[in-house]
C-alpha cells in the first residue's frame, strides 16, 4: 500500500531511511539531513527542533512533512485523528493500555477535540500509524514528527518501556511523534536559563545543545519559553556523579541557583496546547475558536479555559485558582469526584 503524504496522494517509493538515534527521539536520515546536520558525525550532535519552532526554510513547506495529514485512511474530518496500533504482544495488561490511551484523551481535552487519537489495532483502516511498543531496554523514546513522507514502512514507533507509562512520560513521547522537541533547545532559551555544562555528564553534553538557524528558518510562534512546558527538562537531568552527590542542578533559571524544576503537572502546559492547536491549525483554528478556549491571567498571560479552578496552577500569579467562584467550583469539583 502506498504512503501517503499530507496531499493525499501517493508518493513514490523511497529508499529505505536509517533512523537516527537522538536521545528519545529517532531522525530519519532525511530529516537529519533537512536539519543541517552533518551525517558524517554519529550520533547526531543533539539539534533539536523546539515546540518553538514550526517551520524549515529550506524547501517549500517542508516541515509539513512533518505534521500529521489526518487522511491517513483516505477519510476527511473535521478533526485530526491519529492513528495508533499494539505492536503484536506490546502492553498486553489492560491497565497499561488505559493507562496509555487515557493519557492521549488528556491530550484531545487540551485542544478541545480537535486532535484525537484511534486505536486501529483491530479496524486497520489507516495506512499509516502509530506503532506502540513496550521494549524495557530501548525506554521511552519517539519519532520526531510524521515519517509518512520520509519512510515506506507503514507505521512509525513510539516505545513505551515500563517504566514510562506515566501521563506526563506518555504525552511528552506523543508530542514529539506529533512534532514537537524540547522546550530547553530553543534557539533562545539562553535568555531564560543557564546550563551548567560542567555539570553534565559528558555522555549528555551535547544533549543541551540549541538548534541554531543553520538549515532552518525558525517561525517564532510568539510563545513564551515555557518552563511548565512537558517538553522541557528537569534541572536534574545529565548531571555528573558529582553534581548527583553534591545536588547541584544542570539547568537554572536566568542569573539565578533557582533549578528549572520539572513541572509537577502530568500534563501539557496550556502554551504547549495552544502551540499544538497552531502546529495543526487546519484542524484546531485559532485560540478562541470553536475548539481552543482561552482564559487570560492576571498578568496577562493566557491559559487553557477549561483549567479555570482545577486546582492546578496554570498562570504564575495563580489567578486562575484565585477567582471568587473557585470555591464554589472546587466544593463541586470534589463533591462529584467522592461519588
Ligand atoms: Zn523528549
Amino acid at each position: 500500500m502506498p504512503v501517503v503524504g499530507p496531499i493525499g496522494e501517493p508518493l513514490a517509493p523511497m529508499q529505505l531511511p536509517t533512523n537516527w538515534m537522538l536521545n528519545d527521539l529517532l531522525w530519519t536520515k532525511e530529516q537529519a539531513i533537512l536539519a543541517g546536520i552533518n551525517m558524517k558525525n554519529v550520533p547526531i550532535q543533539a539539534k533539536y527542533v523546539s515546540s518553538f519552532v514550526s517551520g524549515f526554510g529550506r524547501g517549500a513547506n517542508n516541515i509539513e512533512t512533518w505534521r500529521w495529514p489526518g487522511n491517513t485512511d483516505g477519510q476527511t474530518r473535521p478533526y485530526l485523528a491519529i492513528p495508533y496500533r499494539w505492536l503484536s504482544g506490546a502492553h498486553q495488561d489492560a491497565g497499561a493500555r488505559q493507562i496509555i490511551s487515557e493519557s492521549f484523551d488528556l491530550i484531545t481535552a487540551d485542544v478541545g477535540g480537535c486532535i484525537r487519537f484511534v486505536d486501529d489495532s483491530e479496524v486497520q483502516a489507516h495506512n499509516y500509524w502509530i506503532r506502540l511498543q513496550d521494549d524495557d531496554i530501548i525506554g521511552c523514546r519517539a519519532t520526531a514528527g510524521y515519517h509518512g513522507m520520509f519512510s515506506t514502512k507503514p507505521s512509525q514507533e513510539l516505545n513505551l518501556a515500563h517504566r514510562c507509562l506515566d501521563s506526563s512520560t506518555i504525552n511528552h513521547e506523543m508530542l514529539h511523534s506529533l512534532g514537537f522537541f524540547h522546550e530547553q533547545s530553543r534557539p533562545d532559551r539562553d535568555q531564560y536559563i543557564d546550563i551548567h555544562f560542567e555539570r553534565i555528564n559528558s555522555t549528555y553534553t551535547s544533549q543541551f545543545d540549541t538548534m541554531d538557524s543553520k538549515g532552518f528558518d525558525w517561525l517564532n510562534m510568539s510563545s513564551p519559553y515555557d518552563f511548565k512546558s512537558i517538553m522541557h527538562y528537569d534541572a536534574f537531568s545529565a548531571q555528573t556523579n558529582e553534581a548527583i552527590s553534591a545536588k547541584l542542578p544542570t539547568m537554572t533559571k536566568k542569573g539565578t541557583d533557582v533549578p528549572v524544576a520539572h513541572p509537577d503537572n502530568m500534563r501539557l502546559s496550556s502554551n504547549d496546547a495552544f502551540q499544538l492547536a497552531k502546529m495543526y491549525e487546519n484542524f484546531c483554528g485559532k485560540p478562541g475558536g470553536n475548539y481552543i478556549k482561552v482564559r487570560t491571567c492576571d498578568d496577562g498571560a493566557r491559559y487553557l479555559k477549561n483549567r479555570v479552578c482545577d486546582g492546578i496552577k496554570d498562570c504564575d500569579d495563580n489567578s486562575d485558582e484565585t477567582l471568587s467562584f473557585c470555591s464554589t467550583l472546587c466544593y463541586f469539583l470534589r463533591f462529584r469526584k467522592r461519588l
